[in-house]
């Protein structure tokens, strides 16, 4: 479903991703983990082109996204990503922030990205919260309007980048229930995430990424019992 190949990226002199090689399957989970600045966040918007590569490819079902123009909003639509800070639209209704992509970008006719919309935001527990405008949500509801205005686009894919981070404690496991179910339904997913609980629960792969390598890729279990590397191990005993 993902293909990277040799993804290189610079920020000036710093190179952040080096010749990152990973591939995900239909409906896997991959959970990438590693300390702050190692590229995790960089590897996501790589990803849907939210920042422009420097060498090597990346594919999305067999299909390299396009650097710009009208196919890019359409083939970045495959690709669904929720970040630390929901990023939801202030002035926009709950509702609003679900359908506008589909009304803008799939061309839905309003009453049925409505429909639509409003199943999603039933299935992530806050269709009550439709009418009401992101401030008045709690943390873990825009998180999870997030989540449903990024399924209403249907993608094949979603990242999620650190989505818990920003919660307060109480709100992380309504957040990460809805991406369990999500994972359970067969969706495939990229989430960047230091919950161990979750990458237990829900992921086939641990990838652990540190200054812009991919140093050790695992299954859950290997990877927080009996991790290969030192770096990994070290970082681990600093979390635990
Ligand atoms: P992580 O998500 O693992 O914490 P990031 O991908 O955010 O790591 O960052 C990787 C490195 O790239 C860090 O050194 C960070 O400071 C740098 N970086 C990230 N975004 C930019 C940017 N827009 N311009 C310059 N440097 C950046
Ligand atoms: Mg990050």
């Amino acid at each position: 479903m993902v293909v990277l190949e040799h993804v290189n990226k610079y920020f000036g002199e710093l190179h952040v991703l080096k010749d990152i090689d990973l591939t995900i399957n239909r409906g896997e989970v991959v959970v990438v983990i590693g300390p702050s600045g190692g590229g995790k966040s960089t590897l996501c918007r790589s990803i849907n082109r939210l920042e422009p590569i420097d060498g090597g490819t990346i594919l999305v079902d067999g299909a390299k996204l396009p650097e710009e123009g009208k196919q890019l909003a359409r083939l970045r639509a495959d690709v669904g990503m929720v970040f630390q800070s929901f990023n939801l639209f202030a002035h926009k209704t709950i509702l609003q922030n679900v359908t506008l992509g589909p009304i803008k970008v799939r061309k839905v006719a309003k009453a049925e990205a409505e429909k639509q919309a409003m199943e999603l935001l039933e299935r992530v527990g806050i269709a009550a919260q439709a009418e009401k405008f992101p401030a008045q949500l709690s943390g873990g509801q825009q998180q999870r309007a997030a989540i449903a205005r990024a399924l209403a686009m249907k993608p094949k894919v979603m990242l999620f980048d650190e989505p818990t981070s920003a919660l307060d404690p109480e709100m992380v496991k309504e957040v990460l229930d809805v991406m369990t179910g999500l994972a359970a339904d067969g969706m495939t997913m990229i989430v960047v995430t230091h919950e161990m609980g979750f990458a237990r629960r829900a992921a086939q792969k641990v990838v652990f990424m540190a200054d812009g390598q991919i140093v050790e890729e695992s299954t859950p279990d290997e990877f927080f019992t009996n991790a290969r590397t030192e770096r990994a191990r070290d970082f681990l005993s600093k979390i635990l």
